[in-house]
């Protein structure tokens, strides 16, 4: 059954089961009778029998979390919300599940929710809700909506939190990659019979067995680890939009979706912000170069995206313009690099043992400045940190600060081999000043990929209609 597909990359082969397709359908796609209606309408035309990994309905994760501040916040309308999520899924429930496994749907459905209630009022009394409670009470979402997709569709049921397995990472719970593929392989034997069903995002610490999760947005994680642990033909993230788009629609309204891209574009598209799907997402299946189909469950005829690894025959314009908003740029300053050679490890080594993210690398106008971007949030972490670690450096003068500049916006524009573009750069930033648009740092140019500058929030909006502009001629509005 299985079959060798040609890497496009010359010499390296990998092996793909064919047919086999792993489906993630997002919190709008299962959020609504119709649009349920739509999904089923799906899985009915596939030839062949798929997983389907499906997130909470829509908008239920951010009300868990506000019910539990509730909760905490010794307000008793927890049960009175409570009472609302049993309504919505009984409804869902009423409308899709077929009659005859009705009843037993619901049973199963309000045993989660005796249950949610039961860990709500456990938070009241304590007037405190712990991350690891919290984990628990964002769990529940998919765990119900797992279970009425499935009778819906007549498929079989697999619990995520058997075989999708975390360790802590600092303060965050990380993937267990190699014991979650050996898990997925165990739990999804390959030919499917019928279709699978389960719940995205959720999983279990694999030393403490506590229920965990994959990050606010991670069920089309969970759908990459699957795909890339059974060698899936495809990937095919469901949402409510027709694909990725050339730059952000409601800034941009000539936009256009972008049908092809390559796997490195997705991930530097996503990781400045554009918000189609969950930057970790792309890893697992890039590695296993499976490619991946972005597509809209309300119009599901269209075309989508679709990312894959064939960049050497991709059109040569620019791919697409995102912004990262609420952004900080922290700086070490007053520094010769003869003075701290080794000032670049320390602080990259300083940010990784933090688990702060540092998503670009600037170049300012003096070689005496060293900054990077972070998120606004992890700023003043990264600033102590950085204190700590050149403290001697600080005492000695050889570093005179570390500084922080916040209410900051990253612009990017993504294209591999984005250099071959001559004069690219250039012309961004003469644009923005013409626009009256104060560039503050670009990139250190190390990115094949994309180029990136550095803005005040304030003029992110700007900012991305000028680089489109530069990009792909002007808005026609
Ligand atoms: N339900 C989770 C969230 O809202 C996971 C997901 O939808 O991907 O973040
Ligand atoms: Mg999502």
């Amino acid at each position: 059954m299985w079959v060798e597909v040609p890497w496009i990359k010359p010499g390296i082969r990998e092996k793909h089961y064919p047919g086999m397709k792993v489906l993630k359908f997002g919190g709008t796609s299962v959020g609504t009778v119709s649009s349920l209606r739509n999904l089923k309408a799906i899985a009915g035309s596939l030839s062949e029998p798929a997983i389907i990994v499906v997130s909470a309905l829509g908008g239920l994760t951010d009300q868990l979390i506000a019910t539990a501040d509730m909760a905490a916040g010794g307000n008793p309308e927890y049960h009175q919300r409570v009472q609302e999520f049993t309504a919505r899924h009984f409804h869902i429930i009423n409308e899709v599940v077929p009659e005859e496994r009705r009843e037993e749907v619901k049973k199963e459905v309000g045993a989660l929710l005796s249950n949610l209630e039961d860990i709500y009022t456990g938070v009241s009394l304590l007037e405190d809700v712990s991350d690891r409670t919290l984990a628990r009470i964002v769990g529940f979402g998919e765990r119900m909506s797992s279970l009425i997709v499935a009778a819906m569709l007549g498929a079989d049921h697999h619990d995520s939190l058997r075989f999708v397995k975390t360790e802590r990472w600092f303060d965050k719970n990380i993937a267990d990659r190699e014991l979650t593929d050996r898990m997925i392989r165990d739990e999804f034997p390959l030919p499917l019979q019928r279709h699978a069903v389960c719940g995205g995002f959720i999983s279990r610490d694999r030393d403490t067995a506590e229920v965990t999760n994959l990050g606010r947005g991670g069920s089309d994680y969970t759908a990459a680890l699957i795909a890339a642990a059974l060698d899936a033909e495809s990937l095919e993230i469901w949402t409510d939009v027709n694909g990725f788009m050339t730059a952000d629609p409601r800034i941009i309204s000539d936009a256009r979706v972008i049908d092809r891209m390559s796997f490195i574009e997705s991930m530097e598209l996503c990781s400045f912000g554009a918000k189609v799907i969950y930057p970790p997402t792309i890893y697992p299946v890039f590695h296993k170069n499976i490619p991946i189909r972005i597509l809209n469950t309300h119009n599901p005829t269209a075309p989508g995206t679709l990312i894959c690894d064939n960049s050497d025959t991709l059109p040569d314009d620019v791919r697409g313009v995102s912004a990262v908003k609420n952004c900080s740029m922290v700086s070490v300053e007053g520094v010769g690099t003869a003075d701290v050679p080794d000032l670049n490890s320390r602080t990259f080594n300083s940010m990784a043992r933090h688990g702060i993210r540092v998503f670009l690398v600037a170049q300012t106008q003096s070689d005496e400045v060293f900054s990077f971007v972070t998120d606004a949030k992890d700023a003043p972490k990264a600033k102590a940190a950085l204190e700590s670690e050149f403290a001697p450096e600080l005492q000695q003068r050889k570093v005179s600060s570390i500084e922080c500049v916040d209410k900051l916006a990253v612009i990017a524009v993504v294209r591999e081999s984005i250099k071959q573009i001559t004069g690219l750069g250039d012309k961004l930033v003469h644009a923005m000043s013409a626009d009256g648009i104060n560039v503050l740092a670009t990139s250190d140019g190390a990115s094949e990929t994309t180029v990136a500058m550095v803005v005040g929030a304030d003029d992110a909006d700007r900012a991305v209609a000028t680089a489109h502009a530069v990009c792909f001629g002007p808005n026609e509005e």
